[in-house]
């Protein structure tokens, strides 16, 4: 039976996710709290205490089915954002989305327009609705909006610009948006992963093409910023009518109600959000400091991760599983030199530079030269 599934699922490569800190522990015989993890680009700060508060209470509701429709939370992204309600669907996690638009859009023939080093999961998900991924080169890791229009065909039914892309970091500006948006034609849905939106310092207003109707969604998750990861809980912002086809397309209750009351209660949380922020900033400027003094090629992030080269990533990354620190080795993403980490607390990206410089003063890091 297994193998009359359809070719494009057999071949399939699953997702790589980062480590859990329980299963090093397993195998390595360590303690967990010896253990710190800088793979998934979480809040190290963990969910705003009005989340929590919020989220214990709806716990106790755990026998009610969830509301379905999100009004809540869905009115409240709506207000802050400056949108109807209608132009909101709720997702577990905004990986949920891209699912939907696959399955709203998708069919075998079909051409998905993503960047060669975007977020793995566009192309994952293309392939699973039997689709072709274009990854369009990125020179300098950056989408090359230019490029990806002219590798749109007759055939293309989606184009996904990461901004800021994960796992490089880096984003595309206002102009380069405008531009394309100007020039992209009518029979294509543009994506804009936005799920690490709000550690910007100058972000770009993608929302105004929602607001004139054009073929977009934009998707922002409660997984970041807000510290939600283990809850799955993220959003599409779509002109209504593109909403109300997505909406089509989710299981009845995809969002729990846990999640609901925890992002609801996050999103007016403005001060969690400023030094979650603040925290990252400094963080980031503090491990890319230590790279440069290294003599480490890194490329200078947007977001709450930096793509380092260190030589051979998947050594690299062994060697610090063993001193207790996880990491992204980065192979999979076409980047065998690299590894990407995380901002995590003051004291986590100390113990990570150390480790690293451990491995390093033991020749174990060899870059060679950028
Ligand atoms: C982390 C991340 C997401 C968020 O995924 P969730 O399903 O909301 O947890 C989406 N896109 C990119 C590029 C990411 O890095």
């Amino acid at each position: 039976m297994w193998n009359s599934a359809h070719a494009h699922v057999l071949n399939l490569v699953a997702y790589e996710p980062g480590k859990p800190v329980e299963e090093l522990a397993r195998e390595m015989g360590l303690e967990p709290s010896q253990i710190i993890k800088l793979a998934s680009n979480e809040n190290p700060l963990g969910p705003s205490p009005a989340a929590i508060a919020a989220m214990r209470g709806m716990l106790e509701r755990s026998h009610f089915y969830p509301d379905g429709g999100g009004w809540a939370l869905r009115g409240a992204i709506a207000e802050k954002l400056g949108l109807d309600r209608a132009n909101v669907i709720l997702g577990n996690g905004s990986n949920e989305i891209i699912e939907f638009i696959g399955h709203a859009f998708l069919k075998p023939g079909d051409e998905v327009v993503t960047a060669k080093h975007a977020f793995a999961v566009y192309t994952l998900m293309a392939q699973l609705f039997g689709a072709k991924a274009i990854e369009v080169p990125d020179p300098g890791f950056t989408h090359d909006l230019d490029a990806m229009l002219a590798a749109i065909t007759p055939r293309t039914r989606q184009v996904f610009i990461a901004n800021p892309n994960n796992p490089t970091g880096t984003m595309v500006r206002q102009d380069a948006i405008d531009r394309f948006m100007e020039r992209v034609p009518e029979h294509v849905l543009v994506i804009f992963d936005e799920a690490y939106f709000e550690f910007l310092d100058h972000p770009p207003d993608t929302l105004r093409f929602v607001r004139e109707g054009r073929n977009v969604v934009v998707m922002r998750t409660f997984s970041k910023i807000q510290g939600l990861a283990n809850l799955r809980i993220g959003y599409g912002l779509a002109p209504a009518k593109i909403a109300g086809v997505l909406q089509k397309t989710r299981q009845p209750f995809n969002a729990n109600g846990i999640a609901q009351a925890g992002a609801l209660a996050g999103l007016s949380d403005e001060a969690h959000m400023r030094r979650t922020r603040e925290l990252t900033h400094e963080g980031r400027e503090y491990l890319q400091r230590e790279f440069a003094a290294m003599g480490l090629e890194f490329v200078p992030s947007f977001a709450n991760f930096v793509l380092v080269r260190v030589g051979d990533g998947d050594a690299v990354f062994q060697a610090l599983l063993k001193r207790g620190v996880i990491v992204r080795a980065m192979r999979s993403y076409k980047l065998p030199e690299w590894i990407r980490v995380s901002v995590g607390t003051m004291e986590q990206n100390q113990r990570f530079i150390s480790e690293l410089a451990a491995l390093r003063a033991a020749g174990a890091l060899n870059a060679g030269p950028a």
